[in-house]
């Protein structure tokens, strides 16, 4: 027998319990985001390279390190996305969704591709549900499409932390950047080589840092939160006392960077206890810059990813139940077959949920097969013509053929 093919690193299979778990969190999010006026959106699984080169940010970790990015054949290069921001700014752009009542708010689900080393709850294709609020720098975008995701986290049993912060617009950090800068160098001694070689290129990265002595450093850094300019503060205090209003609780967190480069103003993330090392369940922020970056016009914009895999993680639900059976069709004999092959359609053409079988087993097994299956009713083809047995009550009825139907329409 030749070598057996596994799933490659980083990546899993969704089956079984795994897979309704799923449906029911993506029925969940559908509920709350719909009925917030989000309407879905499907990019492409892949783009123009260039769309996260210049979009997510040619410093960051996620276009320097982790883009699985390779030629088309045609000399064009593509990159599997790493996010979808920046692939729904391009949609936003490509179809004129400037022309619609502003801000456009959509939403998705969609697979996602970052090289990075696998551990729990991180992998290499993993799921996000998104949301981008598109057009609009009025703050109140910002608090609702942070009440959504909280009310997503809310409804699946996630205790979640949020962390919220402001970056202020580009001139603002690019100021604050110098300063930050100058700080660092000052303090060079005792930063990890990886943040000393990136104090020009990324300084704010140093906030991650997991190394003790930039963590010390980072504690006596100049915040960005305390250089905004009044109108961005502004901005600020508006998005907090509309979550204060809606009785969302959160931490300011003036260390809070995200990993992708086009945010400005209001930045959050909730994170969970419940999750170890990867707690980030979900953030976002607005990225009012983003779609100039990609060629169109100054447009704002605010949104946010969460992962799924992470959510369910984090999320104490039971296992959901299966979708129930109404009507599993059971025939004694092979010259029964046609015949139930046809019951089995036309109750399914009906509405009815309903199984037939097709493993070739005894009658017998085939009643077994019904009672795994939760079978509300079993119809029997048999030489004494067709009986219906109600799994409920057990009562077991000889009825006419043709009227499976009617007998069971009507008590499902
Ligand atoms: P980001 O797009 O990096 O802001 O990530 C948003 C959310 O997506 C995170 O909070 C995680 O829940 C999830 N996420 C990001 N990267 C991964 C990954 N490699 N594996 C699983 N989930 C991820």
């Amino acid at each position: 027998m030749s070598e057996r093919i596994k799933t490659p690193r980083g990546t899993f299979d969704v089956l079984g319990e795994a897979a309704l778990a799923r449906a029911a969190l993506e029925g969940t999010a559908r509920g709350i985001l719909e009925r917030a006026g989000y309407e879905r959106i499907e990019t492409p699984t892949f783009e123009a390279t260039a769309l996260f080169a210049r979009g997510v940010g040619e410093s960051t970790d996620v276009v320097q390190k982790e883009m699985y990015t390779f030629d088309d054949g045609g000399g064009d290069s593509i990159t599997l996305r790493p996010e979808g921001t920046a692939p729904v700014c391009r949609a936003y752009l490509e179809h004129g969704m400037h022309k619609l009542p502003q801000p456009v708010k959509l939403w998705y689900l969609s697979s996602f591709f970052r090289a990075e080393r696998p551990q729990h709850g991180r992998y290499r294709q993993f799921w996000q549900i998104g949301a981008e609020a598109i057009g609009s720098d009025d703050p109140a975008v910002d608090a609702e499409t942070i009440l959504l995701l909280a009310e997503i986290l809310e409804a699946i049993g996630v205790q979640a932390r949020l962390r919220l912060s402001s970056l202020g617009t580009p001139d603002t950090r690019a100021e604050y950047k110098t300063e930050l800068q100058a700080y660092l160098r000052a303090h060079e001694h005792a930063l990890s080589g990886d943040v000393r070689d990136r104090i020009d290129l990324n300084p704010l990265r140093a906030f991650d840092a997991d190394h003790a002595g930039t963590r010390q450093v980072m504690e006596g850094a100049p915040r960005l939160l305390d250089r905004l300019t009044d109108e961005d503060r502004e901005h600020f205090e508006i998005v907090k006392a509309l979550l204060d209003g809606a009785g969302l609780t959160y931490e300011i967190d003036t260390a809070l960077v995200r990993g992708l480069d086009y945010y400005t103003r209001t930045v959050f993330e909730f994170t969970s206890d419940a999750l170890g090392s990867q707690s980030g369940v979900g953030g976002g922020g607005r990225y009012d810059g983003l779609i100039e970056q990609i060629g169109g016009p100054h447009t704002p914009g605010m949104g946010w990813a969460a992962g799924v895999e992470r959510m369910l993680l984090a999320s104490p639900r039971q296992p959901v139940a299966p979708p129930p059976v109404d009507l599993y069709v059971a025939y004694a004999k092979p010259e029964y077959r046609e015949e139930a092959f046809r019951l089995a359609a036309d109750a399914r053409r009906a509405g009815h949920a309903t199984r037939l079988e097709l493993g070739g087993r005894s009658l017998k097994g085939q009643l077994k097969q019904a009672d795994r299956a939760g079978a509300r009713y079993v119809a029997i083809l048999g030489d004494e013509g067709t009986s219906l047995k109600d799994m409920e009550s057990g009562e077991q009825k000889t009825v006419e053929p043709g009227t499976v139907m009617h007998h069971i329409r009507g008590t499902l």
